[in-house]
């Protein structure tokens, strides 16, 4: 046997897993079934768009991770860059006027790429935090301007923002809440604009005018002087890739004009090509007053996270005197801003985002003929290297079964079987692979997610 899968490696996954049993808390894991399974597995490698675990199971990962290993796993010259990073300078801040070469750099980098005029760029770990720094200048900047009563934010049902209390509390998924007393006061919640869940009758233009008008009423409701921002994602992935009719984004833009509210992108998923553009706005014609950046712009290979700052915000809270009393004991981390520059080296020199645009016309083409008209497939959405499948029981009226039946996770689970990584959320499948992944790989996660849904309905038809 292979020193991988012999009895010795064996033994030490095994008293690995046991450790990580006993004394690891996961993110977003069932601990009690955690236990009773047995204990989690344990990835190890990652080559490509493959990640290998537990010695000699290949999976291909069609998730990229959580969305973020754009560039693939394995790539030589990002670990390069970080270990020469590493050994110049392993470490300093960013606090009080001190910079190093790689945050400057990669500041710059981040702006000129940024669209409009979102020039300035604060660094952080992930982007929940992020989202909180963002937040936090959103409040500075009605102060700033004698309105301090701004401080409403809206968000919208399906969002994703984070972890930490502020950007939980902008989570639209009611099960992030219940077990922390959240939401947090000054945040307030309009519909998304999911046409497939609630559109009824309307065609998806004329919907999608309707949903962006919720914003206004909120507006409305609360009173524009007590609102401070608007944050969304451009395309809301964590919820099921939910894709905004065309009609839905200038109608956002043209309100928060109009009543002179901060608007906040989300591009943490989106962000650095995902969608076969270099940011979602691109596509949508959006020029947000914030941007909020992560997981892509290092390719998920160190922890960073950015908000980026458009020039208006930034002459009102950071160029009138006084110290920004904010920021983390790692912003601006060296080894991390090296590793996040050799990964836009790497998009730029391989033609990634064009890539993403090519490959996500082959993903999407291949889904829609291979499952298009499952019975269980409602629709396949997506831009890019970015695909939702919503699962329904009837594709007529449009009707789901209950989410306690789990149907979303006992597909993925039988894609898993597969050797396939997708991932269930709610009423969808997920889909957004690495850059490079090539059209026969393509082909294998489309072969996949064909065997997994018939297991499924063969599985609902008997009963
Ligand atoms: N915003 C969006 C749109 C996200 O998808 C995520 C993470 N999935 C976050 C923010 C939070 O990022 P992190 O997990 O790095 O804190």
């Amino acid at each position: 046997s292979t020193i991988a899968g012999s009895d010795d490696a064996q033994m030490v996954r095994q008293q690995l897993r046991d450790a990580d049993r006993l004394h690891h808390v996961h993110s977003f894991t069932d601990h009690s079934a955690l236990q009773q399974n047995g204990g989690a597995f344990i990835a190890e490698r990652g080559e490509g768009s493959m990640l290998v675990g537990e010695g000699n199971i290949r999976l291909l990962d069609a998730m990229a991770g959580l969305g973020c290993v754009n560039v693939g796993y394995g790539r030589k010259e990002m670990a390069q860059a970080a270990a020469d990073a590493m050994q110049d300078l392993a470490y300093y801040h960013s606090f009080q006027a001190t910079t190093n070469p790689h945050a400057a750099a990669l500041a710059e980098r981040i702006a000129k790429a940024a669209p409009g005029a979102l020039n300035h760029v604060f660094f952080a770990n992930s982007g929940s935090e992020a989202n909180e720094s963002i937040l936090k200048l959103v409040r500075a900047y009605w102060r700033a301007k004698g309105q301090p009563n701004r401080q409403h934010i809206i968000a919208r049902d399906y969002a994703y923002h984070g972890s930490t209390l502020f950007t939980t509390s902008l989570n639209g998924l009611p099960p992030m809440h219940e077990a922390f007393g959240l939401p947090l006061s000054g945040v307030s919640h309009i519909e998304a604009p999911y046409w497939y869940r609630q559109g009824g009758d309307l065609d998806p233009e004329a919907y999608g005018k309707k949903a962006a008008r919720s914003l206004k009423d909120k507006i409305t409701e609360l009173g524009a002087d007590q609102v401070a921002a608007f944050i969304a994602e451009p395309i809301q992935v964590t919820s099921g890739v939910i894709m905004p009719p065309e009609s839905y984004w200038p109608e956002i833009v043209a309100i928060c004009k109009q009543e002179g509210i901060l608007l906040i992108a989300d591009e943490v998923v989106t962000g650095f090509g995902r969608t076969g553009h270099w940011f979602a706005q691109n596509h949508y014609g959006i020029e947000a007053d914030f941007m909020t950046l992560a997981k892509g712009l290092s390719s998920g290979y160190m922890p960073i996270a950015a908000a980026v700052i458009s020039d208006k915000v930034a002459e009102m809270t950071l160029q009138q005197g006084g110290a920004f009393q904010h920021g983390f004991t790692t912003s601006g981390h060296p080894v991390a801003c090296a590793v996040a520059l050799k990964n836009l080296d790497i998009i730029v020199q391989e033609g990634l985002v064009e890539r993403a645009a090519k490959m996500g016309a082959v993903l999407h083409s291949k889904l829609n003929t291979a499952i298009g008209d499952h019975p269980l497939v409602g629709e396949v959405r997506g831009m890019g290297l970015l695909a939702g499948i919503e699962l329904v029981r009837d594709r007529k009226s449009r009707s789901h079964y209950p989410l306690e039946l789990g149907l979303c996770s006992h597909v993925a689970n039988a894609a898993l079987m597969q050797g396939v990584i997708v991932r269930a959320t709610g009423n969808s499948l997920v889909i957004c692979p690495p850059f490079i992944i090539t059209e026969a790989e393509i082909d294998v996660v489309v072969a996949a997610l064909v065997a997994a849904l018939e297991q499924i309905y063969g599985q609902l038809q008997a009963g």
